[in-house]
């Protein structure tokens, strides 16, 4: 494996394991920064390893590949959190400094450890329940009523992994798989369906050291189970409710020890006083889909701030620049030629940052962002949809 070219005067390599469009767009900030960064490649042709020089080819689950790759890195750090224990233990006995943790990453990767944990912490989640057996879902949706939301514990992303279950059947096929060796293993996790007005982010930083940052909260829009949209800040929010989300976005990430971006999924409810009020849904340890607006939106972007935290250098100011910014995701279309759609957007709409991930083009594939600031909410969301959609070939004029 060849070795990452240091940068002279003392400065860090960084690690990053999974060359997605994460591990690219920390590819800039680090530029900026004047700090090496070294991207575990999947492929020489994934999203990061297209822009980065160091990028040596090798799988996230491959413990040759990965201790090899650590070995050259100062720090390491995550693109996905799909790296299994046993290479994450292995890493932290070769002496490999991890942010995040593996034991703080165990939340981000499995759900049911992180209901259980954030039960503990007295943080609100949807009513819950382990399931193995039909007796349990039959049980379970007893309590909390018809339908209820199924989930693997493990390896679910943008709404693989969830079913929404309308009776115990629905299940059949996961229940059998319960116990074998896979997701599965350790049960479904069941969740009570929750009727939410919104889904927001708290997305904050933590460094080793413990100085946090937290970003406004955002709104964000999933469609058919994938992040379509974000606004930052969350437009009309409830002041209280901001301080408290932020405020248990930070509670979680001092007790479970996060280091880097942690995004706290959550959804906006009413309570039965018919105040404002929240439920978990999710965390991400590393820079999220619903933090992207940071890169163009705020004084310190979400890839920055996740290279400082890892690094524990003193975090960035995390506030707004302006009023509101709006990003689109830009998901595939049919059309694959998209060069000529971008310059397009560029020119009817200066103003919008489009951020390409150097994907091959898939129906459905996370391609791109589109982001836009200003003050205007309505005429914001109408130009990022526009150009994201313009993008994805959906509109034509
Ligand atoms: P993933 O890990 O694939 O992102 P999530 O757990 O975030 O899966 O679920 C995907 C989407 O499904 C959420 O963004 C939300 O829209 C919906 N969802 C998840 N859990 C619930 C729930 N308990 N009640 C209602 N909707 C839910």
């Amino acid at each position: 494996m060849t070795t990452p070219h240091r940068a002279p005067g003392g400065f860090p390599v960084v690690g990053v394991i999974g060359a997605g469009q994460l591990a690219r767009m920390m590819v800039g900030p680090a530029a900026e920064l004047g700090v090496t960064l070294s991207i575990l490649a999947e492929s020489a042709t994934a999203s990061a390893a297209l822009v980065t020089p160091s990028a040596p080819v090798g799988a996230h689950d491959d413990l040759r590949a990965v201790l090899d790759f650590a070995r050259h890195c100062d720090v390491v750090t995550f693109d996905h959190e799909h790296v299994p224990g046993p290479v994450l233990e292995a890493l932290a006995v070769a002496g490999t400094v991890l942010h995040p943790s593996p034991a703080a990453l165990v939340h981000a990767q499995d759900k049911l450890v992180m209901r259980e944990r954030l039960t503990d912490l007295g943080i609100r989640c949807p009513r819950w329940a382990r399931a193995r057996t039909r007796a349990d879902v039959v049980a379970f949706a007893g309590q909390v009523g018809w339908p209820v939301v199924a989930k693997t514990p493990r390896g679910g992303y943008d709404g693989k992994g969830v079913v929404l279950a309308q009776r115990p059947e629905d299940l059949a096929d996961w229940l059998a798989a319960v116990g074998s060796d896979g997701p599965l293993r350790d049960g479904i996790l069941l969740e009570e369906r929750v009727d939410f007005r919104r889904e927001l982010a708290a997305i904050v930083a933590r460094s080793p050291s413990g100085q946090a940052a937290a970003w406004p909260v955002t709104q964000t829009v999933q469609t058919d189970g994938v992040c379509t949209q974000a606004i930052g800040p969350a437009p009309d929010l409830d002041p209280g409710l901001a301080a408290t989300v932020t405020e248990a976005a930070l509670r979680v990430a001092g007790a479970l020890d996060v280091t880097g971006v942690l995004a706290v999924e959550l959804f906006e409810v009413v309570d039965t006083a018919g105040s404002p009020s929240y439920v978990v849904n999710e965390l991400a340890m590393r820079p999220h889909n619903s933090g992207h607006w940071t890169m163009d939106g705020a004084v310190t972007g979400q890839f920055e701030q996740h290279l400082r935290a890892v690094l524990d250098l003193p975090l960035g100011d995390p506030r707004p620049r302006q009023r509101y910014a709006v990003m689109a995701n830009v998901l595939g279309g049919q059309d694959e030629e998209l060069y000529s759609a971008y310059r397009h957007v560029m020119a009817r709409d200066p103003g919008a940052k489009v951020h390409l991930y150097g994907k091959q083009v898939q129906p459905g594939r996370k391609i791109g962002h589109v982001t836009v600031c200003g003050s205007d909410l309505a005429e914001l969301v109408e130009r990022a949809e526009h150009a994201a959609g313009y993008l994805r070939g959906t509109i034509r004029e």
